[in-house]
C-alpha cells in the first residue's frame, strides 16, 4: 500500500485570493513546490483535494477550473513533484448552477474526495497525511481515517487560534514538511 500526502489547494499550495480561477491569479505559496518535491522524494504520492464551490456558484466554469489545474500540474511536474491526482468538489447546496447546486459527499469536511483517491490509487489512509488551512480540511481527514492531519497558517484564517483536532499547526507547507522529514 502507498502512503500519500493530501494537500488542500487554496491557502496551502497557492495564496487564497478567493475563488482563484485565472492562471494570472494563481500565486504559489513560497516554498510550497519545493516542499512538495521533498515529499515526493520521501516516497509520498501527492494528491490535491480542493473544494471549488465557485463552480456551483457560477463564478467560473468547470472547464476554466480544469484549464487552470492543467497548468498547475505542469508546474508541479517540472519541479520534480508530479501530482498523482487532483480531486475537486464543484458542488454547493446554495449554488446557482443547477447541475452543481446540491448536497454531496465530496465537499470537505466530508471525506468523499479522500476516500475516492484512496480507492482509485490504492492508498493506505492510516499511513497518509493531510495538510490543510481550514478546520474543515482536518475534519475531512479525520472522517476518512487519514493518519495525521496538519494545519498550516498560510491561508486566510492565519490568526485563528483553534487548531481543532489537528496534530499540529505550522506556518506553511514548507515548515510542515521540515518537521515531518526532520530537516
Ligand atoms: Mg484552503
Ligand atoms: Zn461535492
Amino acid at each position: 500500500m502507498t502512503r500519500a500526502v493530501f494537500l488542500d489547494r487554496d491557502g496551502v499550495v497557492n495564496r487564497d485570493h478567493a475563488y482563484v480561477h485565472r492562471w494570472e491569479d494563481f500565486e504559489f505559496v513560497p516554498g510550497a513546490l519545493d516542499a512538495a518535491r521533498r515529499l515526493a522524494d520521501a516516497g509520498f504520492r501527492l494528491v490535491i483535494v480542493t473544494n471549488q464551490s465557485g463552480i456551483a456558484r457560477g463564478y467560473y466554469t468547470e472547464a476554466q477550473y480544469f484549464a487552470l489545474t492543467e497548468r498547475m500540474c505542469a508546474v508541479f511536474e517540472r519541479q520534480g513533484a508530479p501530482l498523482a491526482a487532483v480531486y475537486h468538489c464543484p458542488h454547493h447546496p446554495a449554488g446557482s448552477v443547477v447541475a452543481f447546486a446540491r448536497e454531496c459527499d465530496c465537499r470537505k469536511p466530508r471525506p468523499g474526495m479522500i476516500l475516492r483517491a484512496a480507492a482509485e490509487h490504492l492508498l493506505s489512509l492510516p499511513e497518509s497525511i493531510l495538510v490543510g488551512d481550514k478546520l474543515s480540511d482536518i475534519e475531512a481527514a479525520r472522517a476518512a481515517g487519514v493518519g495525521r492531519a496538519y494545519l498550516v497558517r498560510s491561508g486566510n484564517e492565519a490568526s485563528m487560534p483553534d487548531i481543532g483536532t489537528a496534530d499540529a499547526a505550522y506556518a506553511d507547507l514548507a515548515q510542515c514538511v521540515d518537521a515531518l522529514l526532520h530537516t
